[in-house]
């Protein structure tokens, strides 16, 4: 992963200007605050009438298990399963499905009308298996998807995703900001606390709880597998992120670092953690997001575009390939992550 190259997003708009540092750093600086007013283009989700009812699955299946939608976990029937081509199954009412295949890995196309087609692997003999379909409906969009879990804003190659597949370990670094020895006061701690603790299961729909935080002087090394850690040291944001409040080492895990520039900038560790879980910036102007406008929307501070693909980005393994490809190492029915 190459992370936010230098040039790669133009600040659209005086409030926000855009700041990139270090190869993989990722940084932004909030210099007012204008109200923008664009609307949510809402959930709509209307299937077209009654569908037509698959035949159950049958009894010798050696894998079964449920079509659902991504995110809302609505059944979906009459999903299509291919594997090299032939369809070798589908889904019925309720989207229950069963499949008859040999012992073994197999690449699976799952396709289903009004739905984004998925590649994953399925492991036979398997019972039970819950895979997802994203809505190709509702808020699902998928050039704002692109912008903001693929680094897609700007061009350039679309990127695999970088979430977390295990919960992170935060730690707040307690020791005082070496530019000016200002000790961190108790509440910035508390606020850094409850940022992760409502964002963290914000974005990853709950899979994660934000809960593991430990406020210390004794930090782990930088990019210590599993690790976020948050300081204040305003020398290294000016020389790793120029004029920007605070950024993130690179997007995504499995290891990062938030670095905010001094304590009356903390306000941005929303933000940051956005960067952390694997969110990048999306273009501005046309759609609300905090990964965009950071500072000016109210708490939960992300908005429903934020929060809805961040909980598809969530819903697929890290490594993921637009559009829908599960990476070679993930296999559904077997030992999943
Ligand atoms: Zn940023």
């Amino acid at each position: 992963m190459t992370g936010i190259a230098l040039g790669r997003l133009r600040p659209a708009l005086g409030a926000v200007a855009l700041a990139f540092a270090s190869r993989r750093a990722v940084a932004l600086t909030l210099a007012g605050c204008a109200a923008v007013a664009l609307t949510f283009a809402g959930c709509g989700g209307d299937s077209a009438g009654p569908a037509p009812t698959a035949p159950a699955p049958s009894p010798s299946a050696t894998v079964s298990g449920t079509v659902t939608a991504t995110v809302t976990g609505a059944p979906v029937p009459n999903a299509s399963f291919s594997v090299g081509g032939q369809v070798v199954g589908g889904s019925g009412a309720g989207g229950a499905f069963g499949l008859d295949l040999p012992d073994g890995v197999h690449q699976v196309a799952i396709s289903a009308p009004g739905f984004v087609e998925r590649s994953t692997r399925l492991r036979a003999p398997a019972t039970g298996v819950t895979l997802d379909l994203i809505p190709d409906a509702g808020p699902w969009t998928l050039d704002f998807y692109r912008e903001l879990v693929r680094n897609g804003a700007g061009g350039g190659e679309l990127e695999p995703l970088t979430r977390w597949d295990f919960e992170p370990t935060f730690y707040i670094d307690t020791r005082p900001e070496p530019t000016t020895g200002d000790e961190i006061p108790e509440e910035t701690v508390a606020f850094v606390r409850e940022a992760i603790r409502v964002t963290v299961p914000l974005l990853t729909d709950g899979r994660f709880t934000g809960e593991q935080v430990h406020a210390t002087d004794d930090p782990p090394p930088d990019l210590t597998h599993g690790a976020v850690v948050l300081r204040w040291n305003a020398a290294e944001v000016a020389d790793r992120a120029g004029n920007a409040n605070a950024f993130a080492f690179q997007v995504g895990g499995p290891a990062n670092v938030i670095v905010f520039r001094h304590l009356e900038e903390t306000w941005a560790v929303h933000h940051e953690i956005g960067h952390v879980l694997g969110l990048y910036h999306p273009l501005g102007g046309h759609r609300r997001s905090h990964m965009w406008y950071s500072g000016e929307l109210e708490p939960p501070h992300f908005t429903e575009w934020d929060i809805f693909h961040a909980q598809v980005l969530y819903a697929r393994p890290s490594g993921n390939l637009d559009v829908d490809r599960d990476p070679p190492d993930f296999v559904l029915g077997g030992s999943q992550r």
